[in-house]
């Protein structure tokens, strides 16, 4: 028999170690080292016959897991598109899986039941979308896509009279599928979850941005659904939702947001014009552990019409409370049980209050600027506006890019990733964690344009 750790001394040390690595994450290298890397493989054995005591899996956990861990927590990690944790959210984190709430119904999770509710009208509130907007918290925005999408199948096929969730796809009327020529794979993922098919969309030509042209859209007509975004992962740029409602939705469109991270902007105002118009569409799809800084797994999808989200989503059985006078979260969410998520988002907002979401938006904002200033200085040209937290730069042809990124990231004062910019090998910049400061900019700054200047001059010899 296992030798047996009181609960409290167990939870006491994880918290502990939690502590140090959180306490430590600023000054540690962004990149683990090769042998922490290596010593992985130290997890590689045969499940164990016998039980292991709770602290010697804690131990090891930490020993072998917490070096070999990218620090993508602390303030110059710049890759993809990625938030820290507000501590007051990791704090939130741990209190609420100590109470191991199923947040699916709300008669038997009252709590965190209200508080996802709360939030989830902060929210609606914060990025100014209609008041009768429903929402579900849910791991991501991929699957914030995924359950919009589902509520606009459900909406245009109930306005040609066909009904979706009893009689499918199959002999159903076709749906015309708008999407940017740069729209986020993870919306193709969604659809062809949906039987849509990935590949039976039209895909509209972006400007140098990235942008929808809306003077460029198609006429529509019968059922359709038009896919936009707010933000993209390259550039930041926002399409012109507004004036792409304005075209189709007299006709009957649904127009969906992809707003992962650029919905965001609504809640500051020196950025609020970048989604003018926005609040006309019919869903919003957005992450909370991007660019509010919660710990993952969290995203939130909204929708204009909540009896299709719920009509898309929503089970009946003898057994589970579904005829609740309550708002049962479950009804709205692709998942039955989950964990309750949305509470990390209300402490998030309730610690920042709308002035600390605004400030956190524009200091990211400012940081980015910050970089592209000093990349610009130093005779590396940056290729996107940088209209928001995204700085995409290159430094000559592509294989010279890719073998300076490769330095940079090994190099562990900073991460930044890789991406293809409209046919041009592009390094990445992407400023979304709360705690980066100006001095965090610019001591990356001194590394990137350090390895970069000095691979030049390699070269050069
Ligand atoms: C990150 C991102 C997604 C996917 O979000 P996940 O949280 O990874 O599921 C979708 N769209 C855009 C624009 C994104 O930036």
């Amino acid at each position: 028999m296992a030798q047996h750790t009181s609960l409290r001394q167990l939870l006491e040390r994880a918290a502990q170690r939690g502590i140090d690595y959180r306490e430590t994450s600023p000054d540690r290298a962004v990149a683990p080292s090769a042998v922490a890397i290596a010593n992985v493989d130290g997890f590689l054995e045969p499940m164990p016959e016998e039980s292991v005591a709770d602290i010697a899996v804690l131990e090891q956990l930490d020993e072998i897991g917490t070096p070999a861990t990218v620090t993508m927590t602390g303030p110059r990690y710049f890759g993809f598109v990625i938030g820290g944790s507000l501590p007051v959210t990791v704090a939130s984190n741990w209190l609420a899986t100590a109470w191991d709430q199923n947040v699916g119904m709300h008669e038997v999770t009252p709590a965190t039941a209200t508080l996802e509710r709360v939030a989830m009208n902060w929210m609606i509130e914060l990025f100014g979308l209609p008041e009768e907007t429903s929402a579900a918290f849910v791991t991501g925005a991929t699957i914030a896509n995924f359950a919009s999408l589902a509520a606009a199948r459900n909406r245009v096929y109930r306005d040609v009279g066909w009904n979706v969730e009893a009689d499918g796809l199959i002999g159903a009327p076709p749906v015309t599928i708008l999407v940017g020529n740069e729209v986020h794979p993870t919306v193709i993922k969604g659809l062809g979850m949906l039987g849509f098919g990935r590949e039976r969309v039209q895909r509209l030509e972006v400007d140098g941005q990235g942008r929808i042209d809306p003077t460029r859209l198609p006429k529509v007509d019968g059922p359709t659904i038009v896919c936009t975004q707010a933000g993209n992962l390259n550039t930041g740029a926002f399409d012109p939702v507004g004036d792409i409602c304005e075209a189709v939705k007299p006709r009957g469109a649904w127009v969906h947001v992809d707003g992962a991270f650029g919905l965001w902007a609504a809640a500051s105002p020196d950025r609020e014009h970048l989604c003018s118009g926005f609040q006309a569409a019919d869903s919003w799809a957005t992450d909370a552990h991007k660019w509010l800084n919660v710990p993952y797994d969290s995203g939130v999808a909204f929708v204009r019409d909540g009896a299709a989200l719920k009509a898309a989503m929503s089970i009946t059985a003898d057994y589970l409370m579904t005829d609740s006078d309550f708002r049962n979260p479950s009804d709205y969410t692709p998942e039955l049980s989950r964990r309750a998520r949305g509470v990390d988002v209300w402490a998030a907002l309730k610690s920042l209050g709308k002035s600390g979401v605004a400030e956190m938006i524009d200091r990211c904002c400012s940081n980015a600027r910050r970089f592209a200033a000093g990349l610009e200085a130093a005779g590396y040209p940056v290729l996107n506006d940088v209209v928001l937290n995204q700085v995409m730069v290159s430094f000559g042809d592509d294989a010279r890019t890719r073998r300076i990124i490769d330095a940079i990231q090994e190099d562990g004062t900073c991460w930044c990733g890789v991406t293809v910019w409209q046919g041009q090998t592009a390094m990445r910049i992407s400023v979304s964690n709360w705690s980066t400061t100006p001095s965090d900019v610019d001591q990356s700054l001194d590394a990137i344009i350090r390895i970069a200047n000095s691979e030049v001059v390699n070269e050069r010899q």
